[in-house]
Parts: C-alpha cells; sequence; structure tokens
C-alpha cells in the first residue's frame, strides 16, 4: 500500500501548488497552496501515509458525511420528505434550482441540503449542545478525542456567510428550515469548520467501507443498507457540479471539501484521504483529485 501511494503521489508532483485557494472564506485565504498529504487506511487496520498527512486543515463538507450519517441515524427514510438523493450538476450553493424546486435542495451534499441536515440535527437544542454531539460522534468513529473545531475558520464563516444565510432564509420561507436561519447557519458552519488531518478522516470513515461496520473498534455505526446509500451519494453527489468527471477519473465513492480535503471510500477495501488546497474550477482539490485518479489507477481499486 505504501507503494501504491508513493508512485500515485510522485506522478502527480507539477499538480502540487496548482489552482485557486478558497478564498471566499477569509480564514482559508491564508493556507499555503504548496502543501500536499495523503493516507490510506486498510479495513484490517493498515495505515501508508504519505507528505503533510498529520497536519490538521479544515474539512469543510466533508463533514456533510457525519451530518447525513447522524440524520439517518435520527429519522431515517424520512429526511427524502425534505431532501432529494439526485445529482444536482449546478453549484453547490446555486440559488436558482432552490427557487425552481420549492426549497426542497436537490442531495444532502450541496450547501442548501446540509442546512437542512444541520436543522434536523438541531431538534430544539442550542447549536453548542448539537455541535458538541456532531463533534463526538466524530471523536468516536475517529478514536481520537483531540479532534476539534477551528473557532477562526467557524467565525470567519459565519460572518460571511451571506448566500448560505440567503439559501437557508428561502428555505424557510418554504417550511424546509424549522429551527431560526442564524442557529442553522452556526451550526452548518461550525461543522464546515472541524479541523482534521488526513489519517484521521481515512479512521473516521472506515465504517462506510466496512458497511457500516467498523472493524478495528468492532462497532456497527450504521445499517449495511445505510452505509450503501450514502457511498452511492458520494458517488453521484460527492464533488458538486463535477461528480460524473470525479465519477469518471477515479471510479469510487467520495466527498471533497473547499478546504482541498477529499476522502474516498473503497468498499471492503479501505479509505483514502487526499489533502492539497489548491481547488479547480469545481471546488475539489486539483492535486487531490489527480493523486486520487493515479492511486486508483496504479492499485486498480474501483467499484466500477
Ligand atoms: N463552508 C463552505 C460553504 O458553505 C463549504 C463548502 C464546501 O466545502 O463545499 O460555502
Amino acid at each position: 500500500m505504501q507503494q501504491i501511494l508513493e508512485t500515485a503521489c510522485k506522478s502527480i508532483q507539477d499538480k502540487i501548488g496548482t489552482g485557486q485557494i478558497a478564498n471566499y472564506i477569509p480564514a482559508l485565504a491564508r493556507i499555503n497552496p504548496k502543501h500536499f498529504g495523503a493516507s490510506i487506511l486498510s479495513l484490517d487496520g493498515e495505515v501508508s501515509n504519505y507528505g503533510d498527512s498529520k497536519v490538521l486543515f479544515s474539512i469543510q463538507s466533508i463533514s456533510k458525511v457525519f451530518s447525513l450519517t447522524l440524520v439517518l441515524r435520527m429519522i431515517g427514510d424520512e429526511l427524502w420528505k425534505r431532501v432529494h438523493h439526485e445529482p444536482s450538476g449546478n453549484a453547490f450553493n446555486s440559488i436558482v434550482q432552490l427557487e425552481m424546486e420549492r426549497g426542497i435542495p436537490r442531495n444532502p451534499f450541496i450547501n442548501a441540503g446540509a442546512l437542512v441536515l444541520s436543522d434536523i440535527l438541531l431538534k430544539n437544542k442550542s447549536p453548542e449542545i448539537c455541535l458538541s454531539e456532531v463533534l463526538s460522534f466524530i471523536q468516536d468513529v475517529s478514536r481520537d478525542p483531540s479532534i476539534g473545531i477551528d473557532t477562526e475558520v467557524a467565525e470567519s464563516e459565519i460572518s460571511t456567510a451571506h448566500r448560505n444565510a440567503s439559501l437557508a432564509n428561502f428555505m424557510k420561507s418554504c417550511q424546509n428550515i424549522e429551527h431560526e436561519v442564524a442557529a442553522v447557519l452556526e451550526t452548518y458552519c461550525s461543522l464546515c469548520a472541524v479541523s482534521m488531518n488526513c489519517e484521521q478522516l481515512c479512521r473516521a470513515f472506515l465504517y462506510l467501507a466496512g458497511e457500516g461496520f467498523d472493524p478495528i473498534a468492532k462497532k456497527r455505526i450504521i445499517s449495511p443498507e445505510m452505509a450503501r446509500r450514502i457511498n452511492s451519494i458520494m458517488m453521484l453527489c460527492g464533488h458538486y457540479d463535477a461528480s460524473g468527471d470525479f465519477a469518471y477519473r477515479v471510479g469510487l465513492p467520495g466527498k471533497s471539501g473547499v478546504g482541498g480535503g477529499i476522502v474516498v471510500v473503497v468498499p471492503e477495501v479501505g479509505v483514502i484521504t487526499v489533502w492539497s488546497p489548491g481547488l479547480n474550477q469545481n471546488g475539489n482539490s486539483l492535486a487531490g483529485t489527480a493523486a486520487l485518479e493515479a492511486i486508483a489507477k496504479v492499485s486498480n481499486w474501483n467499484i466500477l
């Protein structure tokens, strides 16, 4: 595995440092674009690391997978009355599509969909209590109590969340947001601001490679059926409006975030995480996508 990782990562060195940092979130605009890290964790616990695999970064939209897992555990298929599970084919923060579809987001991995997830997680609690519950789930599946929220990123995002506020307000006008918009935004932005490294993210996603069962902790996190559904939604909707291109190039279910991280699940094999902050025009890590394409090619891991 270490050899697969090194061969693949060395083949894309020219891409590292290219692309555009997510400068619409002020606290992310300062990150050095030259970072590159990658980890692979197999279901039997073997870890391989490359480059900046232990450097913390903002997981951003990758957190939507944890929110979806918790919401499916809470309310199961009831979720699909409030959010669809179709690819959006539009930007992750598109307002136009939401209006045309009367406030029902296309899927849980675009911003509007994840705002609904935050609304469900809040369940009449304060954002603080809700966040501490989600964080303890993330710490639990990662088996790492040190994982936390980067408050500087969270505050920077909350104070500039004008577009997310408009999505949430529009959905509230369609009765698809129950709580106060400010509480939903605080919850959503804080979850995007969780800081993790590549190795921690591999551990946290292992249950999705093991049909909902974490083989290292020997613990069932979610049913096999729910795990398959989450993986299917990652495959079709995990990379914004470039989900089709990602599936074509990598052939594995995954989720990206504008912090430059991408986590990919190889069912019954393990998890791969890459991080490099320069993004392509669709908001996915440019070097990270290239590295995953190379890893999939060298390893021959795919679900197709
Ligand atoms: N916090 C970011 C936003 O709401 C998340 C975007 C992303 O990673 O897709 O714009």
